[in-house]
């Protein structure tokens, strides 16, 4: 009897990366350098900082604003679809210390590379600006994704 209804194979595996390796700052505000040696370092909110986060698999960037990080502060919510949330979320589950982290995630716009960023982040300084630091990334690698991607850059 051929079954009709086997279910589809999906070829993934979720891996977990350096922030270092994708984003160009991993902490906002950037703290900046001393001026005088004995002076605190400072941060300057009136300083516009660029986000960027390079992807890997077709080595295109995004960049992202700190407004993109404070909207998903402690807030539930995934532009991933059901199974590439619930794949990430697996994986969270067996790394206890992940729970803490606030997460933004999405699609890469060109290769379609799903990819959730954990970040802490609060409202502090003197003026109560919003900062955060990106703690880790999380990638679910494909094969579908690779593939797409083998088709754009031919
Ligand atoms: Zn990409």
């Amino acid at each position: 009897m051929i079954n009709l209804f086997r279910k589809k194979k999906i070829n993934s595996k979720v891996v977990l990366i350096n922030p270092q390796k994708r984003f160009n700052i991993i902490s906002y505000p950037k703290p900046y350098e001393r001026f005088f040696p004995d002076d605190k370092p400072v941060r300057d909110i009136h300083i516009y900082e660029r986000i960027i986060f390079k992807c890997n698999s077709c080595d295109n960037e995004i960049e992202l604003t700190d407004k993109d990080f404070e909207k998903h502060q402690k807030r539930e919510f995934s532009n991933l679809n059901k199974h590439d949330k619930t794949e990430t979320e697996n994986y969270i589950k067996q790394k206890k210390s992940f729970d803490k982290f606030s997460y933004l995630d999405f699609y890469y716009p060109d290769c379609k590379l799903p990819i959730r960023v954990l970040f802490e982040g609060g409202w502090g300084g003197k003026m109560g600006e919003y900062g955060f630091v990106i703690e880790k990334i999380i990638e679910i690698l494909k094969k579908t994704t690779k593939a797409q991607h083998n088709i754009q850059v031919q």
